[in-house]
């Protein structure tokens, strides 16, 4: 819809999979896993509207289909948000949790920094926030992937519900595909068999 789709798009087909852009909800059919990648997501809930999205979106993720949020695209995976725009924000949900939309503020509050995450081995990660989330409360199935220090305290900043992956950065604009390549494992283990 809006954000850093391309790049996505880059690492996915780096890993030898196939990639598609969904602008309408009929080309969500015959799709193994859906990345709904960083950019703003109040301009995505209006773009989600206005295309006739919504509904297909929470349809798609409330079948259990791999679904992986970054960034705004966490933001409109969550259950519920703080921080919205005034009026509230065209939210798709799915994942028990709630997101702070603007944790770690504006445009000029953007950093890069290195995470530990277990399940993507031993190695540290490279993570690029901008403007970025961070979750603040998650439900009993939500399993927590990697945490940052936040304001006085760790934030959540990536975690898994069944077949949904979310992660407050951006990894399509480092050079490691470890992100790309647990989400094409979850997608992989969910695909029907050709
Ligand atoms: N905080 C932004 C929002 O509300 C998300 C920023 C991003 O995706 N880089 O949409």
């Amino acid at each position: 819809m809006q954000g850093a789709f391309v790049e996505n798009e880059t690492m996915v087909r780096r890993l030898g999979a196939c990639a598609v852009q969904v602008r309408k909800p009929e080309q969500l059919v015959g799709l193994d896993g859906l990345i709904l990648p960083g950019g703003e997501s109040t301009t995505m809930g209006l773009v989600a509207e206005r295309w006739g999205l919504v509904e297909p979106l929470r349809a798609w993720v409330r079948s259990g289909r791999p679904t992986w949020g970054t960034c705004a695209g966490m933001i409109m995976l969550s259950d519920r948000a703080i921080g919205q725009k005034e009026g509230g924000q065209t939210l798709v949900g799915g994942l028990d949790v709630t997101v702070n939309r603007n944790y770690f503020g504006r445009q000029n509050e953007s950093f890069e920094t290195w995470l530990i995450v277990p399940v993507l081995g031993g190695a540290p990660i490279r993570a690029v926030f901008i403007r970025a989330p961070a979750i603040v409360e998650t439900g009993s199935a939500v399993e927590v992937l990697a945490t940052v220090p936040g304001r006085g305290e760790d934030v959540i900043a990536a975690v898994r519900q069944g077949n949904i992956l979310a992660t407050a950065f951006h990894p399509e604009l480092t050079d490691d595909l470890r992100w790309h390549a647990l989400f094409l494992a979850i997608v992989e283990r969910q695909a029907a068999p050709v």
